[in-house]
C-alpha cells in the first residue's frame, strides 16, 4: 500500500484506524511510556521543572485562592510569576517554585512584589515565618 493509498484509506475509515491503533496501544502499553518518559527527559532539559508555564498557572491560581480566603489584596497571573523564574532566592539551588516573602496568613500581599523564586526545602524551612523569625532573607527582594 503506497503512502497515498494509507492517507485515503485513513481518510474514508476513521474509526477503522482508530480502533486499530487503540488495540495496538492496549497490546503494547510499555510504547506509550517510552514516549511519555522520552517526552519529559527532553522537556527537564530545554524547561527547567518550575518555568513550565502550567505550574505558573497552577501557582497563580492556588495563591489567588488562598489569598481570597484569608483576605489579602493583590491577583497573581501565571505570566508574572513566570518572569520570577531563576534560582532560589534563598539558597541559589534550582528554585521548584515560589515563595511569599511575608507570608499571605500574617498578611503578605498576593502580588509579584511579594514573590521570589524558591526551592522546596527553602519554601518548607521557612513555612509561614516571616524573613526574620525565619532568618532567611532572598538574596534578591522582589522589585
Ligand atoms: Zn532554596
Amino acid at each position: 500500500m503506497s503512502a497515498e493509498a494509507q492517507r485515503r484509506y485513513r481518510e474514508r475509515h476513521p474509526d477503522r484506524v482508530k480502533a486499530t491503533l487503540k488495540a495496538y496501544c492496549l497490546a503494547h502499553p510499555e510504547i506509550g511510556m517510552k514516549r511519555s518518559a522520552k517526552r519529559r527527559e527532553t522537556r527537564a532539559q530545554t524547561q527547567p521543572w518550575h518555568s513550565r508555564p502550567h505550574k505558573a498557572a497552577i501557582f497563580a491560581f492556588d495563591a489567588n485562592r488562598r489569598a481570597k480566603r484569608q483576605g489579602a489584596t493583590g491577583i497573581l497571573t501565571a505570566t508574572a510569576v513566570r518572569e520570577l523564574d531563576g534560582p532560589c532566592a534563598y539558597c541559589g539551588a534550582l528554585a521548584m517554585g515560589w515563595d511569599h516573602v511575608i507570608p499571605l496568613c500574617r498578611g503578605g500581599a498576593n502580588t509579584v512584589t511579594n514573590l521570589v523564586s524558591c526551592c522546596w526545602p527553602c519554601n518548607e524551612r521557612k513555612w509561614r515565618r516571616l524573613p526574620d523569625e525565619a532568618g532567611m532573607w532572598p538574596v534578591r527582594w522582589p522589585r
